[in-house]
């Protein structure tokens, strides 16, 4: 935007003044002049018809007449009090009526004059009516004017705004004058040939038909343009990031493969690599011989094996003389990563330790002096890793997992860890969208793994009405007779908490009732039990002491349980998508065929449906964030929320998926031919990128 234009305050706009102005900032946010372009019509009124009387239907929508005033009249008393008028035109008659505004109204109705009417169309004792129509005297001058004869604009207003006259009326005729007075300081800022290489209307051009388009089509190329402009700065603030940290920041060179890798490669891996995970290491492998840091994140399924790529470029980084650690959001999962890590390394390998809040303060001394002197390789740990007395002689890769969990603070006091940064990889078991990726993480370069290990049997899903209930018992106990063991789980929704308590308990019963003991033993496990009775039923879980386990979400990350190979999750249709594949993923963990079975009653959303038969369709996580992006839109995704990114007022992520990668792809090219953004052809750019993104310090993108 042009600066001076179009920050100038709402009050200094013509009509506005001081009291309007007040409301629009506190009924709509309009502060500037920018807010109010910026503060779209959520639909068009096609008033580029006018409709003969003869046609119209009470269940048209609006209808915009052309008529003659034949007679008025106000009739009743009191609260029946009202304003009735009759028009024709050469079809036929029809009654308008007015609850309000009587006398106002009944003096500037001229009887014979023609009138251009606008409203919906209702009925009255079988004959057309309209209550309340918009009325203005007609002439061809005013037929041709804004607002009729065109698709109208109709904006969102308030009750208090519509005291101070500014309803969707009002603020049409507002953004009228604002587009009039100073159409030709909304400036374009984007370079012309990148307006011709993808057919993009004006700027100016733009915000005009945004509000008042010619026709349709102007209306849909005005959103385009909008929509690319929106998505295209986005992509060159990240990418403009991304360049400016690889100026920045040097990283470490891992010059060679060494021992490490290779002994744990040829005499410890226990299995083969997928070809995904190859294809990752290769990429950090590159990533990390560049002498630039490394900021790469690693999605993949729960199960893809992640871990085993992480732990082998933390191989390789030790074996360039450097230390790494792993942190995990809680102290479940630290303590998962450091046993896997332990069992995979053997003993007498390598020195890893474990460091969260629970670890012992003599313990803790210890391993702060292994760290400094170096001979603690790799450390893992929830955020207890990034407080300042935890100090490396020579960190030089770090390994975070499930990055949404971790603030931006945080990772930058990982990033001060060494004097040129450490490498990062960041690791996520929610697979996002590649456009939400894109966009969340445009600034990162990005590693999926998409394909499971061979020989793993896909998890079997089914979809349970209530009416199978019998059925899915004798599945369980057929189950358990093989020696598996099952998951009950119950939905846990904050607001009804005490209804899913109850939920709860009441499955515990009828769980406890099918399966009596002494043959059948039951662990319950839920949020609002003391850490140590949960712990104590996780373990006696864990120990095969129970077979099955009745729980709530609080399972959803972090246990690892191979012979737990049902997964029944209980009013399926309550639970999102995300979390629902989540759940699925802890079983599947071992050589035996493993199900989920999806239980719901017979009431479905339409949404609740398609997200039980993705779920029955599919196992790949990547498919199903896709699906769950069309059903709740990009604000709703898992990991989304704290992202101001997201804020996109023109573009949807879910629909413009195409658009997104025009864009990032037009970027993309520009900052290879020009990284500056130097060119004469590119200044724009600049100018632009500046003017966004004034104020903006490294500090607050790293
Ligand atoms: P993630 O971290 O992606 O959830 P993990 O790395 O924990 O996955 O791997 C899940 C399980 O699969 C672990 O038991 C791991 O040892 C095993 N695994 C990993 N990669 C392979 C592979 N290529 N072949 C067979 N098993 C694998
Ligand atoms: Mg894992």
């Amino acid at each position: 935007m042009n600066k001076q234009i179009f920050q100038t305050p709402i009050e200094y706009l013509r009509g506005v003044g001081v009291t309007r102005a007040d409301v629009l900032k506190k009924e709509l946010e309009i502060f500037t002049f920018e807010d109010l372009l910026r503060h779209f019509p959520y639909k068009h009124i096609d008033r580029t018809k006018l409709y003969k009387i003869r046609d119209i239907q009470p269940d048209l929508p609006y209808v915009q007449v052309l008529a003659r005033l034949k007679h008025k009249e106000i009739l009743g008393e009191k609260h029946t009090k009202r304003l009735v008028a009759q028009v024709q035109d050469d079809t036929g008659t029809m009654e308008l009526v007015w609850f309000q505004g009587i006398r106002w109204v009944e003096k500037y109705l001229v009887t014979d004059k023609v009138y251009i009417l606008f409203g919906k169309p209702g009925s009255f004792n079988g004959k057309p009516q309209m209550a309340h129509p918009e009325m203005e005297l007609y002439s061809p001058a005013a037929l041709k004017q804004k607002g009729n004869l065109t698709l109208q604009p109709a904006y969102s207003s308030t009750e208090k705004l519509k005291q101070f006259s500014l309803d969707s009326k009002g603020l049409q005729k507002l953004t009228a004058a604002l587009l009039e007075q100073h159409n030709k300081e909304i400036h374009e800022n984007l370079p012309i040939y990148i307006l011709q290489q993808f057919k993009l209307m004006g700027r100016a051009d733009a915000y005009r038909n945004m509000h008042f388009p010619d026709d349709a089509v102007m209306l849909n190329e005005a959103i385009h343009r909008l929509k690319f402009e929106e998505l295209f700065f986005i992509q060159l603030k990240l990418l403009k990031n991304k360049l400016l940290r690889i100026q920045k920041f040097k990283g470490h060179v891992f010059e060679s493969v060494g021992h490490y890798f290779n002994d744990f490669y040829h005499n410890k891996l226990p299995f083969e690599l997928t070809n995904s995970q190859k294809k990752v290491l290769k990429e950090i492998r590159q990533d990390t011989q560049r002498g630039v840091q490394m900021n790469r994140l690693l999605q993949g399924d729960v199960g893809s094996g992640k871990t085993v790529v992480a732990l082998m470029s933390m191989l390789i980084a030790i074996d360039n003389g450097f230390q790494t650690c792993i942190m995990a959001p809680t102290e479940i999962l630290a303590n998962q990563h450091y046993q896997t890590i332990k069992s995979l390394v053997g003993d007498g390998f390598i020195e890893v330790a474990l460091l969260t809040g629970s670890t012992k303060k003599k313990d803790r001394n210890v391993l702060h002096e292994k760290l400094e002197n170096g001979q603690l390789k790799i450390l893992i740990g929830t955020h207890a890793l990034i407080e300042d007395k935890v100090q490396f002689q020579n960190l030089g890769f770090v390994v975070i997992d499930e990055q949404h969990r971790f603030g931006v603070e945080q990772r930058a006091k990982l990033w001060r860890k060494n004097t040129i940064p450490p490498h990062i990889l960041v690791m996520t078991a929610t697979p996002i969208p590649r456009t939400l990726a894109m966009t969340l993480y445009g600034d990162l370069d990005i590693s999926v793994i998409n394909e499971l290990p061979a020989g793993r049997k896909p998890i079997q899903t089914l979809h349970f009405y209530e009416n199978q209930r019998l059925r899915m018992f004798g599945f369980m106990k057929q189950e358990i007779a093989k020696g598996r063991q099952i998951y009950v789980v119950y939905p846990l929704i904050q607001e009804s908490e005490k209804l899913d308590l109850k939920n709860l308990q009441d499955g515990t019963e009828i769980m406890a009732r099918e399966f009596p003991l002494p043959d059948y033993r039951i662990s319950i496990v839920h949020g609002k039990m003391a850490a140590k009775d949960k712990d104590f039923e996780m373990q006696r879980f864990v120990k095969h002491e129970t077979q099955i386990m009745v729980a709530t979400t609080v399972i959803e990350v972090g246990v690892n349980i191979p012979n737990a190979s049902v997964m029944i999750i209980e009013n399926a249709e309550r639970f999102g998508l995300s979390q629902l594949h989540q759940l699925r993923g802890r079983v599947g963990r071992g050589a035996e065929q493993s199900y989920c079975i999806l239980m719901s009653s017979h009431k479905l959303s339409y949404d609740g449906k398609i997200r039980l038969d993705t779920m029955v369709k599919t196992n790949n996580g990547f498919e199903i964030s896709e699906i769950d992006l069309q059903l709740r839109g990009p604000g709703n995704i898992e990991g989304t929320q704290q992202s101001g990114v997201l804020d996109l007022k023109v573009a949807d992520l879910a629909t413009d998926q195409q658009l997104l990668l025009q864009a990032r792809k037009c970027v993309e090219e520009i900052f290879a031919k020009d990284p500056e953004l130097a060119h004469p052809e590119n200044q724009i750019l600049q100018l632009a990128f500046q003017a966004k993104n004034a104020g903006l310090s490294w500090d607050k993108i790293s």
